[in-house]
C-alpha cells in the first residue's frame, strides 16, 4: 500500500478526471478500505447526467456507492464495533446515518436527514471531495470508512462479480419479497427486467411465489431470457404485447397478488399495475420516474374499489443486505449470469454509457468497476 489513491472524480455533468488523493490518517473508530470492486446501478447514470447535482449534490465528488473491498487498515474501536479485522473482505452499506436523530434511533437510518456541512446526501458516492478526507466513493483505489459505516463481512472466495451484486440483490429481496407482503403461492408480476427486476424474480422465487410474470421491452430480450432462467414462468414484451391482456391470460383472469414496478421513467406500468392487481393486492412502486412526473390514465377509483395497497419503496437497509449476502454466498442461483461488464478506473464514463445502453452492440445487465484493474 502506497500513500496515495487514484480516484475517478466527477468534475461536471458527464465528465470524470483521474486524480490522486493522500491516504487519510485512520483514527481509532474508522478504517481504510482497499476497493476491490464497485457495482454500478441506474442511479449512477442519473448522477453521471447531472440528476443529483440538480438536488444540490455538488462537484467534485467520487461516485460509486456499491463498494466491496478488503479492510486495509482499521482502528481498534472500529474493529471492536464492526467485528472485522484488517484483511477481511466486506461489503459497505451506502447510507451513513448520524445515529442520533429520530429516524436513526428507530432503525430507519435510510431516512436520516442529518446531513454533514458541505454535503446534500449522507451516503458514500455522494459526498463532495471538499468534505475531508475526500475519499468517499467506490470509484477509487481506496475509500475512507467513517465511524458510522455499516459493513458486512463476506466470504473471501466469493468471486468479486457476485460480491458486487449485494445491493441489487438486497433491493430485490426488500421490494419483491419482504415489503411486498408476498406469501407462498402468490402470483407476482414484476414490471421491468433490469438488475433489480431480475433480482426481484430470484427473491420472489426464494420466497415461494406460485407464479412469476416479468415484463420488458423488445430490446431487453437477453434480460427476459435471464428472468426465465431465474425462475420466471412467463415473460411479456411490453412494447409488442398488451401487458394487461397477457397477465389475464396467464392467470385465468385472476390477476396478481403482488405487482412490483421497477421500470424507470415510464409511468404506463403504474396504470397497468392497477389493472392487473387482484382485489386486495399490493403494488410496490420502486422505479423512479423523474421529478414532476405524473401518471396519465390512472383511474384512482379502481384503487379504491379493489382496495389496493400502493407502497413506495426506496433503497434498502441491513434487514435486506444480510439475507442478500447470504443468498449470494449460497450460490443457489446462477447470479453470475447477470454480470456482463467489468471496467477499470479510467473507463468509468464508458462503463456508465454501457450500463445506460448507449453503447451500440453492448447488452449490459450488471456492470462493475475494478479500481485496481490496469
Ligand atoms: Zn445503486
Ligand atoms: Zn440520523
Amino acid at each position: 500500500m502506497g500513500t496515495k489513491a487514484r480516484a475517478a472524480v466527477q468534475v461536471a455533468d458527464r465528465r470524470y478526471e483521474i486524480e490522486e488523493f493522500d491516504l487519510p490518517v485512520i483514527g481509532p473508530d474508522a478504517a481504510l478500505l482497499r476497493v476491490d470492486a464497485c457495482g454500478m446501478c441506474g442511479s449512477d447514470v442519473e448522477q453521471y447526467d447531472g440528476g443529483f447535482a440538480a438536488l444540490g449534490v455538488g462537484y467534485p465528488l467520487i461516485p460509486g456507492h456499491e463498494p466491496v473491498g478488503t479492510i486495509a487498515e482499521i482502528g481498534s474501536e472500529a474493529a471492536r464495533r464492526w467485528g472485522v479485522r484488517a484483511g477481511d473482505r466486506v461489503a459497505v452499506e451506502p447510507v451513513l446515518g448520524c445515529g442520533y436523530c429520530r429516524a436513526c434511533l428507530v432503525g430507519d437510518y435510510r431516512r436520516c436527514r442529518s446531513v454533514r456541512p458541505g454535503a446534500a446526501l449522507n451516503a458514500y458516492g455522494y459526498l463532495p471531495t471538499a468534505v475531508a478526507p475526500g475519499l468517499w466513493g467506490g470509484y477509487a483505489e481506496y475509500m475512507y470508512l467513517e465511524p458510522r459505516t455499516v459493513v458486512h463481512r463476506l466470504s473471501a472466495d466469493l468471486p468479486l462479480e457476485l460480491a458486487a451484486m449485494y445491493q441489487p440483490m438486497a433491493a430485490g429481496i426488500r421490494w419483491a419479497a419482504h415489503d411486498s407482503g408476498l406469501k407462498a403461492g402468490d402470483t407476482v408480476v414484476v414490471l421491468g427486467c433490469g438488475q433489480r427486476g431480475l433480482t426481484g424474480v430470484v427473491a420472489a422465487r426464494e420466497a415461494g411465489a406460485g407464479r412469476i410474470i416479468v415484463t420488458g421491452l423488445a430490446k431487453d430480450a437477453h434480460k427476459l431470457d435471464l428472468a426465465r432462467q431465474f425462475g420466471a414462468d412467463h415473460t411479456i414484451v411490453a412494447d409488442e404485447d398488451d401487458t394487461v391482456a397477457a397477465v389475464a391470460e396467464f392467470t385465468g383472469g385472476a390477476g396478481a397478488d403482488v405487482v412490483v414496478d421497477v421500470t424507470a421513467v415510464s409511468t404506463r406500468p403504474i396504470v397497468d399495475a392497477v389493472e392487473i392487481a387482484k382485489p386486495g393486492a399490493t403494488i410496490v412502486l420502486a422505479g423512479v420516474k423523474g421529478s414532476g412526473a405524473t401518471v396519465p390514465g390512472l383511474v384512482p377509483d379502481k384503487i379504491v374499489a379493489k382496495e389496493l395497497t400502493l407502497k413506495g419503496l426506496w433503497s434498502q437497509d441491513i434487514r435486506a443486505f444480510e439475507p442478500a449476502l447470504r443468498l449470494i454466498e449460497s450460490r443457489k442461483y446462477p447470479l453470475e449470469r447477470l454480470h456482463t461488464h467489468t471496467f477499470g478506473l479510467d473507463e468509468v464514463a464508458t462503463a456508465v454509457e454501457t450500463l445506460a445502453g448507449r453503447v451500440r452492440g453492448e447488452d449490459a445487465v450488471h456492470v462493475m468497476i475494478a479500481p485496481h484493474l490496469t
